[in-house]
């Protein structure tokens, strides 16, 4: 589920839509969680459907420890990537803001984390664009994601959060876990599915 204070717009016919915020959020708010709705798709799944909806859930799906894809029920799906993203998955099923989000501001995602099977070319602008967004990203890259999210996690006990009320249980003890134990921190690597190589299956 993506945060309530968020909307769809339309960008243009080379993105299609992107979602933004309707207000200012501080860094340290959950952006998105992954609740129970989620569509989950196994492989075996994914290979039973038809070319033109595995095209469909390939565009909208991110690929979890699993090597399930996940597609949001709502709007979620719908989040961009961009190299200098504001939002970044963690290892505790939900995305939070690595920075203050101003109203209007778009949401943008780290798509690196999403178990790619193929290298993606990226034109997102900013100033660290690395141009392609490629499934060795997670190995190169982690380690800058999990500072990021270091430098915020702990935010996120002293900010609003209106998706708290959505968060997995098993997730919630890990919280409550890491609040007491700071070293306890879960690494984003958490998230590679490490069998990415074998998921490279084309069906066409
Ligand atoms: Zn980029």
């Amino acid at each position: 589920m993506i945060h309530p204070n968020t909307k769809l717009k339309y960008i243009n016919s080379e993105v299609g839509y992107g979602v933004f915020a309707t207000r200012d959020m501080p860094a340290g708010t959950l952006i998105y969680v992954r609740d129970q709705l989620e569509l989950t798709i196994s492989q075996s799944e994914f290979l039973d459907l038809k070319k033109a909806l595995q095209d469909q859930v390939e565009k909208f799906s991110y690929i979890d420890e699993n090597g399930d894809r996940i597609v949001s029920w709502d709007m979620g799906k719908y989040v961009n990537h961009n190299c200098d993203s504001n939002t970044i998955s963690t290892g505790y099923g939900f995305e939070i803001a690595t920075r203050d989000i101003k109203e209007g501001e778009e949401i943008t995602d780290e798509y690196g984390i999403f178990n790619l099977e193929y290298e993606m070319s990226c034109q997102c602008g900013a100033a660290n664009c690395r141009s392609k967004i490629s499934p060795n990203d997670f190995e190169t890259y982690f380690e800058s994601w999990d500072e990021r999210i270091r430098q915020v996690i702990f935010e996120m006990f002293n900010v609003d959060q209106a998706l708290a009320p959505y968060l997995d249980d098993n997730n919630l003890k890990e919280l409550k876990e890491l609040m007491n134990l700071p070293l306890n921190y879960k690494s984003v690597y958490s998230q590679r599915y490490l069998e990415t190589a074998s998921l490279r299956i084309k069906t066409n």
